[in-house]
Formats: C-alpha cells, sequence, structure tokens
C-alpha cells in the first residue's frame, strides 16, 4: 500500500518503520526541518552533543524505546545514569527518589532486588523533615500498592486529589503530590484522574536514560534508517488538508501540503494514499479532515492538553552546589515555574563546550501571559528564581538562553478519560490518528509513542 504520515515525531517514525518492515511504501510529511518533533534537540557552537528544546529523558523500564533501538541497531548508544531528584522543603531540597544502591550506598545488586524503587523512597521519605513516622508509613504503602497493582481502570474512577489524600493523608499529597498537580495541571489539578499518577509512579525508575549525542543523534539515526529502508522523508511539508475521496467503491485519501515559499523543490502536490496517519494534535487533526463525522470531530474537541514554556539557560559554572539534576518545585512558595533541571548533572558539561545547562519549565493553558511574554521578558520573571537553588548565583554566570514555547504538551485525563479517547482508526476509510492523548492510561512520553506508533501501523494494515 501507499501510505503517508503526518509527523516525524517518535509516533510517526516508530510507524513508518514497522510499515516498511510490512513491505509498505511511505512517505512521511514533517513541517519541520528535522525529525524528532517534541523530542528534537538544537546544538550551539562549541557543542558535541544536541540539547533538546524540552528536557527529556527515558527510563530503565522504556522496553519499546529499548526494543526499536536494538531493531534498528542502535542499542548501545543507548546510556544510563541515576541522576538526583529533589523536592522543596521550607527553603531546603531533600531528595525523595533515586536509585536504592545510593541510599544504601552499597552495591549495585541492590537497584535489582523487587521493589528496589519503593524500598529506596521508603528510606529516602523517613530522612525527609515535613514527613512523621504516620507519613512514612502511609506513603510507603499506598506507594506500594501502587506500584504492585495493575488494575488502572479502577483507580481512573477517582481523582488524584481524593485518592491520595485519602490514602496517603493530607500532608504527604499536600507536600508532594499536590505541587506537581498544580504545577502540570493548572486549573484541571483536582480532576484528573488517580490512573495517570499511578502510571508515573508505575512506569519510572530512578535510573534515568539518554542516547550518545542526544535525543536528536537518536531520532537522525532512526531517520537514516528509514530512509535507507525506502521511507521518503519530506521536510519542510506543512499538510494543510486531507480529503477522502470514493472512486467506484475505492477509498482514496488526497494530502494537500502548505506551498512553499522558498527555493527548495516542491514535492508533488497534491498526492494521493491509500491510508494516511496524522500525529499531530487533536486540534490540529480537527482542521486537516473536516470530513470526519460530528462525533469524532466532537470527541477530537473534547480532550483537553496544556502547553509548556521552558527557558534554557547556559551558566559557565554549576548552578547546583549539591549536583543536584531534577528540581520539583511548588508555585505556593512563590517559583515561577514547576521545575528546574540542571541537564548538566546529568550529561556532564563538556559535551556542551563546558557550559552548564538548566532547563526552567512550566506547564500552562495557552491563553497564560508566559505565551505571549518576550524572551527578555521570561528571563526577567524567570532567573532571579535560580537564587534560591543556589544564593550564590548572579546574572553574570548566565552566557546565553534559549526559549522555547510548545501549545500541545501535556495532555489532561479527566476522571474514566479510557471512554473519551478517539480511536486510532478514524471513521474515515484509510484515515487513522495517533496521538499523546491516546497513549493513555501512560503519561505522554516517547517510549509509550513508540508504542502507540507500533500498534497504529499494525491496524493500518487490515481492511479500510
Ligand atoms: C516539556 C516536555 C517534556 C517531555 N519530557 C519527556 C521525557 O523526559 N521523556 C520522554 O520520553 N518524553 C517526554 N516528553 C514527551 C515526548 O516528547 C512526546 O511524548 C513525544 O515526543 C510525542 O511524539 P509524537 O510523535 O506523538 O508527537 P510530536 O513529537 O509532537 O510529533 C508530531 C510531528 O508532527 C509535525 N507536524 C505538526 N503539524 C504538521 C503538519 N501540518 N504537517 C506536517 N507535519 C506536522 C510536528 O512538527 C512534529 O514533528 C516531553 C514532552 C514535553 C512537551
Amino acid at each position: 500500500m501507499k501510505i503517508a504520515i503526518v509527523g516525524a515525531g517518535a509516533t510517526g517514525l516508530a510507524a513508518a518503520h514497522e510499515l516498511l518492515k510490512a513491505g509498505h511504501a511511505v512517505t512521511i510529511f514533517e513541517a519541520g526541518q528535522n525529525p524528532g518533533g517534541l523530542a528534537a534537540g538544537f546544538k550551539a557552537p562549541g557543542w558535541d552533543w544536541s540539547l533538546e528544546k524540552f528536557y527529556h529523558h527515558w527510563f530503565a523500564s522504556d522496553t519499546d524505546l529499548l526494543r526499536l533501538a536494538d531493531e534498528i541497531g542502535v542499542r548501545h548508544r543507548v546510556i544510563y545514569n541515576r541522576p538526583t531528584t529533589v523536592v522543596y522543603y521550607e527553603g531546603r531540597f531533600y531528595p525523595l527518589d533515586g536509585a536504592l544502591s545510593t541510599v544504601l550506598r552499597g552495591g549495585q545488586w541492590v537497584d535489582r532486588l523487587p521493589l528496589s524503587g519503593s524500598i529506596a523512597r521508603g528510606l529516602l521519605a523517613l530522612r525527609y523533615p515535613g514527613f512523621n513516622l504516620i507519613d512514612v508509613m502511609r506513603y510507603g504503602l499506598a506507594g506500594a500498592y501502587l506500584v504492585l497493582t495493575s488494575n488502572w481502570r479502577r483507580l481512573e474512577e477517582v481523582t488524584a486529589h481524593d485518592w491520595l489524600s485519602r490514602w496517603m493523608g493530607r500532608r504527604v499529597y499536600g507536600l508532594l503530590f499536590q505541587p506537581l498537580l498544580y504545577g502540570k495541571f493548572a486549573e484541571y489539578a483536582e480532576q484528573v484522574n488517580m490512573a495517570w499518577m499511578w502510571a508515573r509512579i508505575k512506569a519510572r525508575t530512578p535510573m534515568l536514560g539518554t542516547y550518545i549525542g542526544g535525543f536528536q543523534a537518536f531520532f537522525d539515526d532512526l531517520a537514516a534508517h528509514l530512509q535507507q529502508r525506502g521511507a521518503r522523508l519530506v521536510y519542510g511539508a506543512r499538510v494543510e488538508s486531507i480529503e477522502a475521496e470514493n472512486s467506484a467503491g475505492e477509498y482514496r485519501l488526497t494530502v494537500r501540503l502548505t506551498a512553499q515559499h522558498n527555493d527548495q523543490p516542491s514535492p508533488a502536490n497534491p498526492q494521493s494514499f491509500d491510508r494516511v496517519l496524522v500525529t499531530t494534535s487533536p486540534r490540529l487533526m480537527a482542521k486537516l479532515a473536516p470530513q470526519l463525522p460530528g462525533d469524532y470531530l466532537g470527541a477530537l474537541g473534547q480532550l483537553k492538553s496544556l502547553g509548556a514554556v521552558v527557558l534554557i539557560a547556559a551558566l559557565d559554572r554549576q548552578l547546583s552546589r549539591a549536583g543536584y539534576y531534577w528540581h520539583n518545585l511548588p508555585k505556593s512558595a512563590g517559583f515561577p515555574f514547576l521545575a528546574l533541571c540542571e541537564h548538566t548533572n546529568f550529561v556532564p558539561a563538556h559535551h556542551f563546550g563546558g557550559q552548564h545547562l538548566v532547563y526552567c519549565g512550566d506547564y500552562l493553558p495557552v491563553d497564560h501571559p508566559y505565551f505571549s511574554m518576550s524572551d527578555e521578558a521570561l528571563r526577567a520573571a524567570f532567573l532571579p528564581a535560580l537564587k534560591r537553588i543556589n544564593p550564590e548565583f548572579d546574572a553574570s554566570w548566565v552566557r546565553q538562553t534559549w526559549v522555547f514555547k510548545e501549545p500541545y504538551a501535556q495532555p489532561v485525563p479527566f476522571v474514566n478519560h479510557s471512554h473519551n479517547i478517539p480511536p486510532a482508526k478514524t471513521p474515515l476509510p484509510g484515515l487513522f490518528f495517533a496521538s499523546m492523548s491516546q497513549v493513555y492510561p501512560w503519561d505522554r512520553g516517547t517510549n509509550f509513542a513508540i508504542r502507540l506508533g507500533r500498534e497504529v501501523a499494525a491496524e493500518m494494515t487490515g481492511p479500510a
């Protein structure tokens, strides 16, 4: 079959990989100039690794990613490390997650014990001054239950706010989970279902992974592999509409690109295909294919999401004196963003010309002022907070900054969300849709995008 894929992110590329293996002719239209989508990176002069525009890491449990890396012969380039994640409490930062071997300062064999992650969390919780012994026990027991259970369908019937306050207690909820929910979901925080939180606790490991050269290098390698296998990857190709035509009982889909206004040779436009997979946001999908029936368009419209704003600062020295990687920041304590992530406490600074790279990131509704603020205004709003990570921080440490904004960054899963997800196979014969909003109950992530790409590819090659 002749198949088009809209988007060269993790979902589109993974689907292309499967479709090529099954012998189909695949064309990928990508609006940007490189593969990787939300996980793409950039390189400043003097860097030998690229840096993701939005902070990215993999988990040791990301089996779909590891399988794909194996299949394309780059598994040896996926590397893992154990950076420290900390939470804020009354002016200081405390580790609450980490590998058991670092908590016990013992051999790495302890990390292979069953529930080693939960044991490590329990031991760290004992040292956390925000909790008393009862808090630690509730946190440990409820946390262990979440790791052991697979029954997420029960958990999606209640909100994370209700479940966590009830089972972990108001204090544990208020100190650890409420800031995360408010930071990530803003006005929707108390409506997010418990299956979302379950999936985060279940699937995440203290070991974090990246790719030698950065995520962009992984997507470049994947794209090159697909091209060698015969895929046609067209960059700078923004799809503007997809129309279905029924000629003598045969459905064809016509993909039309926005006219190009540069010197690049234009691909044939429009082109027709037997199957089309769209991997953009639900909002854009509805715009591209207005022929979709009203109930499918309605389901797309019901999918809520938040955007992300990230400021990256290149510093001439390390920010976190303790070498912490990920800082969860409660906005209630006056931080202007949700997370501070010192990338070079995960990937050594020598890959970035000795610069120390710090992400300041937040998730927000797209009408939030951060989306319309100038880069200069965002710098003025965000950078003073670095003094709370290291009181010696001074603006003169900042060598360069970059700002990235993305309107579709974090899908919001409400109670009973599984009943409201539109199926990948749309009612228009041959047209498929796969996006971050559909990897549920898992939280969005490249691993789950790859899994979704694989699953949708299998579905696409069945009868229209
Ligand atoms: C702030 C942030 C942090 C994250 N952190 C992590 C992390 O630590 N680990 C992790 O694994 N994942 C992380 N993710 C999630 C991860 O980036 C996504 O789950 C994954 O990249 C989604 O891939 P996708 O292919 O579904 O979508 P996308 O990556 O969005 O790909 C869609 C592609 O479609 C293209 N496109 C859009 N419109 C058109 C059009 N009209 N025509 C042609 N092409 C078009 C886009 O340019 C894009 O390349 C993070 C995401 C964000 C926003």
